[in-house]
């Protein structure tokens, strides 16, 4: 009877992880002089560093293994893992090398094959998956070879060969028909990849990832995406970049040419808690999710205060019959309250409850960004998880600014004309109203 709809929606409801810079700094051990607990800290003091880390330095072993653990208990049998990359400690280039850094995604590779032997892993290289951090090639090399043999359990024979020769690859979703993935090495855009700076599509990536979202429209596909950068701009820090602005234009053309079939993009590398806005006549099509670190690393980049964060999973619920993003339930790990008493991996909250909508749907979340804009209290909601709950300052309207442009504006003009007129308002008119207004603001405006 009427019970048939409910039992089938919910059969459709399945979850998958996403976790995502795990930075396992290896140097890491307590001892007398606090300077020298970890090499991540860079001599910064880790004053009373306990066995499961420390704000200052990148993931100890304890760290990693508790929170692969916390995954299994919380979830045991995910669809499937989205990994995103950044496997190594933030330290100096002659401190690692490439033996080390590939015994160090060795390292979490095992590891998340012992707990989850079963489970498919979608995973994307991060800027420190390689050496010289950050120089990722436009071809064949030895660590993308290394790499896609370890991780080759996880891949179809053409992706393994895919990512060998240029670090990307696209399959079937858990080989079902209608359903693919893609997993990108966006490390080729990144402004500090000196090896890609002259290159107009560095490894053909931007021109295979249309050629390959055209067929998926054609075969009326639904698609997730991958990858470690995302594009846009860093909400911690005004006009902080991270892709090569022509990069940066031809992905977001790419994602508005093609969203009818992308459903849900998946990113790391801000080791922060945020989202990402595209737009396509106004309308909200699509949302790359930033899913938090699990270093809890404090980033040295100058101008961002403070800027630590907890240790955080993620659940995402989807409906496995169209790919759309039900929800998210974000976990997280008290450092301070571990070191001192136990550890403990907490749900920190859960998507649709703590804003109240009714899905992750891109409307839903153009919903959410209104609202934080409108709204201090939901915005200092939304600023305490971005952190995991690390910092409880007031997000101010400087704060606001930065935080909302920065989900609401991927393209950089557009981010740029967000900050400089402050204004956060909802609608795309207000913003272009204000920019007339202050262009004219020497003529007497008629009244309306
Ligand atoms: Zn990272
Ligand atoms: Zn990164």
């Amino acid at each position: 009877g009427g019970n048939c709809c409910k039992i089938l929606y919910l059969a459709s409801l399945r979850s998958f992880w996403h976790i995502s810079d795990l930075h396992w700094d290896y140097t890491y051990k307590l001892g007398d002089d606090p300077s020298l607990v970890c090499s991540s800290s860079g001599r910064r003091p880790a004053e009373g560093a306990g066995k499961f880390g420390h704000y200052v330095c990148d993931s100890p072993w304890e760290l990693i293994n508790s929170s692969i653990y916390a995954m299994k208990n919380i979830l045991e049998h995910p669809d499937f893992i989205v990994w995103t990359g950044d496997d190594t400690p933030h330290v100096p280039n002659e401190d690692l090398g490439e033996e080390k850094v590939l015994f160090i995604i060795e390292g979490l590779t095992q590891i998340i094959k012992q707990l989850f032997p079963k489970t498919k892993v979608y995973s994307a290289l991060g800027n420190h998956d390689y050496h010289p951090k950050s120089q990722l090639p436009a071809e064949q090399n030895n660590i993308y070879n290394k790499v896609g043999d370890l991780w080759k359990d996880w891949m179809e024979p053409s992706s393994q060969d895919n990512f060998q020769k240029g670090g990307y690859y696209t399959e079937r979703l858990l080989n079902r028909p209608g359903f693919r993935v893609l997993v990108l090495n966006t490390n080729l855009y990144y402004d500090q990849n000196s090896v890609t700076e002259n290159m107009q599509d560095p490894a053909n990536q931007l021109q295979w990832m249309d050629d390959v979202l055209s067929k998926a429209v054609l075969n009326n596909e639904k698609v997730y995406i991958i990858g470690h950068i995302p594009p846009g701009v860093f909400e911690k820090k005004r006009n902080k970049a991270w892709f090569r602005p022509h990069f940066n234009k031809r992905y977001l053309e790419l994602i508005q040419k093609h969203h009818c079939v992308i459903m849900g993009q998946f990113f790391g590398h801000h080791h922060t808690d945020s989202f990402r806005m595209f737009y396509s006549d106004e309308n909200p099509v699509s949302t790359i999710f930033l899913t938090p670190g699990v270093t809890p690393w404090k980033t040295t980049l100058p101008g961002v205060d403070d800027g630590a964060n907890n240790p955080g999973i993620r659940i995402f619920e989807y409906d496995s019959e169209t790919l759309l993003v039900k929800d998210m339930i974000t976990f997280y790990f008290n450092l301070t309250h571990a070191n001192n008493a136990r550890a403990r991996w907490e749900k920190e909250y859960r998507l649709t409850e703590a804003f109240h909508v009714p899905d992750a749907s891109p409307a839903s979340m153009h919903r959410i960004m209104e609202n934080m804009a409108g709204d201090s209290c939901i915005l200092q909601k939304y600023y305490e998880f971005n952190s995991v709950s690390y910092d409880r300052k007031p997000c101010n309207a400087g704060c606001r600014i930065n935080h909302i442009c920065a989900i609401r504006e991927v393209d950089f003009e557009m981010y740029k004309h967000c900050v400089e007129t402050g204004d956060t308002s909802p609608t795309v008119e207000g913003a272009i109203w204000l920019l007339v207004l202050s262009a004219v603001s020497e003529i007497v405006i008629p009244s309306l």
